[in-house]
């Protein structure tokens, strides 16, 4: 049998570039080759209070923006995860098997800690552990992510194994990270420090729905510094993450002739980030026409999302049950 495939994404705002390189890229090439399940993960976005009306309308979002990067929902199974709440008691039983001390070592959670120390909420604490339900609950084998991830990947491990010798028995599989390429990825924002991201702050990310006017305007934007004072010198972070966007959407000679630009001393960063916006427009804006074409169609956004739960309910079902069987409920 083919491994299942799991992953999802929260429905905390719109998608950018790394949501798509990082997940959604691997996303549309697996769905024709294993058994996927592809969720909204509007449960997770509560850790930050969202009212009922966003929340409503970011889970439909999430889904327009899959379907408009290619998941087609008669292939793969997409559905919202608050639609299955088998996931919610097997995040009830994994939470028996997660210790406060490794849960508390976690690096988002120290980070989100860190940022919001007003909201250090139980839900933000055991977040691995719904991520772990949200895969262990279809068997997945593989979980297409980023290098964000990589963490998590390794608790859902942890839980699924303890669960399997706590009980004795060889039921849940060994859930491995995927990227098509030979490494995870991660995607720089603009601001020129670590990863692009939702809630990163004001022009850090660029999101598949922006327009062509939005996108030229945040590049231009971006952080650089004063060029090169030497031949070959080695790239900071901030011209390090220009390069790595363009490495993305721009062909290899575009990049291999502003990189011996940039060697030479040559280079003129406005050239460097006119050309980027030029290709990330061309890579965004049929995604972002698609997205607004589907924003049009909510009867197909509503079929899709009911498709989704019924089949991912059957899937979800069979395991809680045999959990709840192993376990010793009747
Ligand atoms: P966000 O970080 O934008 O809130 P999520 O935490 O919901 O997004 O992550 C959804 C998926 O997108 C995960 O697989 C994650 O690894 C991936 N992802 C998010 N940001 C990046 C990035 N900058 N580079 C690569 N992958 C990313």
């Amino acid at each position: 049998m083919k491994d299942i495939v799991v992953s999802g994404i929260r429905s905390t705002g719109n998608l950018h570039l790394g949501n798509y390189f990082g997940a959604v890229a691997n996303f549309i090439k697996m769905q024709h080759q294993h058994p996927c399940f592809f969720f909204v993960a509007d449960y997770h976005s509560l850790t930050t209070h969202p009212n009922p009306v966003d929340l409503l309308a970011n889970e439909r979002q999430v889904i327009i923006e899959y379907l408009a990067c290619g998941l087609d929902p008669e292939i793969c199974t997409l559905y919202l995860q608050s639609d299955i709440p088998q996931t919610a008691e097997l995040y009830l039983f994994l939470n028996m098997l997660a210790y406060l001390g490794e849960l508390e070592r976690v690096t988002t959670f120290k980070d989100k800690a860190r940022k919001h120390p007003d909201n250090i909420n139980a839900g933000l604490l055991t977040y691995p552990t719904l991520m772990a339900a949200d895969v262990l609950i279809h068997k997945g084998a593989k979980v297409p992510v980023g290098k964000d991830q990589e963490q998590h990947l390794e608790m859902m491990r942890t839980f699924g194994n303890r669960f399997n010798r706590l009980y004795n028995v060889d039921y849940f599989p060994e859930p491995q990270a995927f990227n098509f390429g030979t490494e995870l990825v991660k995607v720089p924002g603009l601001d020129g420090s670590g990863k692009m991201g939702k809630s990163e702050g004001e022009g850090n990310a660029l999101f598949l729905c922006d327009d062509d006017k939005t996108i030229r305007k945040k590049i231009m934007r971006a952080v650089t510094d004063s060029g090169p004072t030497q031949l070959n010198q080695p790239k900071p972070d901030a011209i390090k993450n220009i390069f790595a966007l363009m490495n993305l959407v721009s062909a290899k000679d575009t990049v291999n002739y502003f990189d011996e630009q940039y060697n030479n001393m040559t280079i003129r960063y406005g050239d460097l980030k006119k050309q980027l916006a030029e290709d990330m427009v061309l890579f965004i804006n049929p995604l972002a026409q698609k997205i607004s074409d589907l924003k049009q169609n909510d009867d197909y956004v509503t079929k899709v999302i009911a498709m989704g739960k019924e089949k991912a309910a059957a899937s979800a079902n069979k395991t809680i049950t045999e959990v709840r069987k192993i376990i010793g409920f009747k």
